[in-house]
């Protein structure tokens, strides 16, 4: 019975909507803790579709799915997935009765045309969207285009002085191209990018425009920019420096937990937009890597180098910067590669304090604290050689809840760069 339905029979009959699928998944609100767009439907992972809450972690397969939205008994899981998470599937028991209510209600409403339209319906679009998310960029085109985006826009004097606060210098700003999100002329500017000979297909915040031609009602398309709400760009660079990927910190935060959105225009409404894909941050410093820090946020990672660099006059950092708490699963390629590559002697998790009082945040600080000890062991392994023969050996380290200065990394060492400066912002210090 479990193949002779598919998760968009389910998809269906729960009635989710098929058009928020993107790149093989889509978000939802989620039955079990009503988290807002928290549940992610994966159509093409495991056997024939899995689910997985990011806020309580109800989920498991396709059955799973329909089980969840009928008030099912969760049990701890494990997951097969190499990270070994786990989550809260339901029982046996349940899963036993699904499948019977399944086959019931498949069996009545088979029968139906309307129905099995509608289920064709949601497959189709949810293929059309994989394909089309299969299509974005090179890191280098997204790099290309959006640095010479950036170079166009600048920085209004309050996004400056906001980030002098957090700790930054000019100079630090200015290398790390933070920029205003422009408010108009956004058609303009992309014409301009055209006319510098760059290809905008493809790239996640650039769609078409059909405009009329008053005099002759021609209709012509035009590429132009989506980014509706007001607040600064904050690029996203990749493990060889590329700006692969932007966010938008938001001059109005919707709520306090969402003060930034992804730059991206993988919306059903704009023609060959196309949606952003998650990316870790990495802000490595130019010395050989002594230190890995793994946190949570690109700002995080640019305030924490540079205050580093500042405190100790070292540039042996590397901070890792995951987008969303639960995003970690691209951390270990990353930590075992700096770990080959580099005398890594210290891995740090280093995410904000509510991994002490928010129970979601800390079982991800859990599954990412063993995805860094297992990443360890296995270099432990393979570089096996180099350690015997002097290399140093990389730990792991996590601080205590008393040892936090402030909420997260980047506050940690600006409270102690204040302590060594009677007070002063690195800002202030370098205008003296
Ligand atoms: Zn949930």
């Amino acid at each position: 019975m479990f193949d002779q339905f598919s998760i968009f029979d389910v998809i269906s009959i729960v009635g989710l909507d098929a058009a928020r699928i993107r790149s093989n998944s889509g978000y939802y609100d989620c039955p079990i803790c009503g988290g807002k767009k928290k549940l992610n439907v994966n159509v093409s992972k495991g056997h024939g579709g899995v689910c997985r809450c990011a806020k309580c972690a109800a989920g498991g397969d396709k059955l799973d799915l329909f089980l969840l939205f009928h008030n099912p008994k969760l049990v701890p899981t494990r997951s097969s997935s190499q990270n070994g998470a786990f989550y809260f599937r339901p029982s046996e028991e349940d899963r036993k009765w699904g499948m019977k209510e399944l086959e019931r209600i498949l069996n009545l409403s088979r029968k139906d045309p309307a129905y099995m339209n509608k289920v064709r319906q949601v497959r189709q679009t949810a293929v059309s969207a994989a394909n089309a998310a299969s299509k974005i960029s090179s890191p280098e085109q997204r790099n290309a285009v959006y640095t010479a985006f950036l170079r166009l826009l600048k920085l209004s004097a309050p996004h400056r002085a906001s980030l002098h606060e957090r700790g930054l210098t000019d100079r630090d700003i200015d290398r790390i191209m933070f920029r205003s999100t422009p408010l108009f002329g956004r058609t303009q500017l992309a014409q301009k990018l055209v006319a510098q000979g760059l290809d905008l297909e493809n790239v996640p915040g650039f769609f078409k425009l059909s405009q009329v031609d008053e005099s002759t009602g021609e209709v012509k398309e035009n590429w132009s920019i989506y980014c509706p709400d007001p607040g600064y760009f904050v690029p996203i660079r990749n493990k060889d420096g590329l700006i692969v990927s932007m966010q938008i910190r938001l001059n109005k935060p919707t709520t306090a937990k969402d003060k930034y959105r992804f730059f991206t225009s993988g919306r059903e409404s704009l023609k060959s937009g196309i949606s952003a894909v998650s990316e870790i941050h990495v802000e490595m410093g130019k010395e050989p890597l002594k230190y890995v820090y793994v946190t949570e946020g690109p700002i995080k990672g640019y305030v924490a180098r540079a205050l580093y660099q500042k405190l100790y006059g070292k540039d042996d950092l590397c901070v890792l910067c995951v987008v969303g708490t639960s995003n970690f699963g691209g951390v270990r390629p990353l930590l075992q590669w700096l770990m080959e590559t580099n005398p890594v002697e210290q891995i740090v998790e280093f995410y904000d304090l509510d991994k002490f009082t928010n129970p979601y945040v800390g079982r991800d600080r859990d599954n990412l604290e063993r995805e860094i000890k297992e990443s360890i062991l296995e270099m432990r392994q393979k570089l096996k050689k180099e350690y015997a023969t002097g290399k140093p050996l990389p730990k792991f380290f996590s601080h205590s809840k008393g040892k936090y200065l402030g909420k997260g990394v980047d506050d940690h060492l600006l409270v102690i760069y204040k302590q060594h400066h009677s007070g002063r912002l690195p800002n202030e210090e370098e205008s003296l």
